[in-house]
């Protein structure tokens, strides 16, 4: 597997310059660190910008597609997160739509800190045809929230791109000059679908004509449901929440008959404001035209990559999972589905099919039969593309954005028996404005979150990740309290 994730993938030389300007930048050494904690014990709580309880930064844990139970499935994580911290972390779990787009659910994730009414924007909404304002939050989970007083995140499959879908809505001013990408400390990703998944194609979304939804198929089977809920929604539990007010879908605000033409057809699901065209190659592409999802000079963003498969194709690069992940059947299929995965058949070529230049070795001769062009260019991809977690491949877990047009360096798996991160990796100092790719082997989308299990390798995760939050704390607050600019 070595071969897919390279120890460094660094791109371009501003890059690398970048990664290194930054990382000089944040150099410390044990006597500044021990006077800056000598002095930041009488800096006054407003200039150190923490809490006015003085508590650790909270962290924001934004859920995937059809998420919403929180705690209730997650656990009991936070025992392990914080051994190694002197005051328990808050955490808080962001109340997102579990089937909204992901500009609606970035939306939806700044107000539920905030608070107040929810505004999905003026233009947004007259180019997807729903009201403009949603629910009203009485009370923000976190209203301080501010670029003095940031906040940290993690995502796990969907919740990930929603995330990095806010910090760039934050960055194009979308609520207001006040607010800035600053605001958003760290970034953890877990099993992420960044750069989309052929899953979607395989659960009912066309090749050649998405948004559109074949109306025989389990993507459109979910769109059912999801309107049975909007329907009944004022007589249906807390749990089932879909923050569906600004699509009018209650039978308090259509007719029964309107619900019908729905289940026919949705229109929401085979709209561009929708879930599953975001995690559509077509989506990804027209983002990353405009370079969203480019790196934060001050955020920290770290990514955990599941793989469960392993390369099986002699003259492709095809993958397949282990016989082991039989016991989660469900995954294992979707995974065998993925791993064997025709990108040939999508219509536009996406770019990274799109990009791959002619050469002998990717040229289809007669003898191997016949071939479209794009074929040949398949024969190119690496197999990153056909590696995955039983629900997004790897190479879209990795980042937003190409390697090539983004700031990252990806780690070599430790081989741990566990499959948890290797130690003298968990302890890496932090570093800003880079994407730290860490892979973990024999892993599915949900080994290490949400279901909390009680496994090694989600106990090492968690404990790990108490430490990089507390790194990152202390190096704000020696940044903060002038060290260092
Ligand atoms: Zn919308
Ligand atoms: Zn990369």
């Amino acid at each position: 597997m070595n071969e897919i994730f390279p120890a460094s993938r660094n791109l371009s030389r501003s890059s690398q310059d970048q990664s290194l300007v930054l990382r000089s930048t944040y150099k410390t050494s044990p006597a500044i660190t021990i006077c800056a904690s000598f002095f930041r014990s009488f800096m006054p709580v407003s200039i150190y910008n923490k809490s006015p309880l003085d508590e650790p930064i909270p962290l924001i844990v934004v859920e995937g597609f059809l998420g919403g139970a929180g705690a209730l499935v997650w656990g009991n994580f936070q025992d392990y997160m914080n051994i190694s911290c002197e005051q328990p972390r808050r955490v808080i779990f962001a109340n997102v739509g579990p089937v909204s787009s992901l500009h609606d659910r970035a939306c939806e994730l700044y107000y539920a800190m905030k608070g107040g009414t929810v505004d999905y924007g003026a233009d947004h909404c007259k180019q997807h045809h729903h009201l403009q304002y949603g629910r009203t939050i009485d009370e923000g989970m976190y209203p301080q929230w501010s670029r003095d007083r940031p906040l940290h995140f993690l995502g796990h499959s969907l919740g990930a791109p929603t995330i990095t879908k806010l910090q760039w809505l934050l960055s194009t001013g979308f609520f207001g000059n006040r607010e800035h990408p600053d605001m958003i400390l760290s970034v953890t990703s877990i099993s992420a679908p960044f750069r989309g998944t052929q899953l979607v194609y395989a659960l009912g979304e066309r090749e050649d004509a998405a948004p559109a939804v074949r109306p025989i198929s389990i993507g459109s089977a979910i769109a059912k449901v999801v309107h049975l809920v909007s329907f009944l929604s004022p007589y249906m539990p807390k749990l089932l929440d879909l923050h569906a007010e600004s699509r009018s879908l209650s039978c308090r605000e259509v007719s029964f008959s309107s619900l019908l033409e729905q289940l026919r057809k949705s229109e929401w699901t085979e709209s561009r404001d929708a879930a599953n065209f975001d995690v559509t190659f077509l989506a990804m592409d027209e983002r990353e035209a405009y370079s969203e999802g480019l790196v934060n000079p001050r955020t920290f963003y770290r990514s955990h990559v599941a793989c469960m498969t392993h390369k099986i194709g002699l003259d492709t690069n095809t993958h397949a999972p282990s016989l082991g992940f039989l016991l989660t059947l469900p995954l294992y299929l979707t995974s065998r589905i993925m791993g064997s995965f025709n990108f040939c058949l999508l219509r536009p070529i996406p770019s990274f099919l799109a990009n791959i230049p002619y050469s002998p070795a990717t040229t289809i001769t007669p003898e191997k039969g016949p071939h479209t062009p794009a074929d040949a260019h398949q024969r190119g991809l690496n197999e990153e593309y056909w590696a995955n977690d039983g629900i997004v491949p790897v190479f879209s877990q990795w980042h937003p954005l190409d390697c090539s047009s983004t700031i990252c360096r990806h780690y070599i798996p430790s081989g741990a028996a566990n499959g948890s991160m290797d130690e003298s990796l968990a302890k890496l100092k932090p570093e800003p404005g880079i994407w730290h790719v860490h892979q973990i082997e024999d892993a599915h989308h949900c080994s290490l979150a949400p279901r909390w299990s009680g496994t090694t390798r989600q106990k090492h995760f968690w404990e790990a990740m108490g430490r990089w939050l507390g790194n990152i704390d202390d190096d704000v607050g020696l940044i903060r309290v002038g060290f260092y600019f």
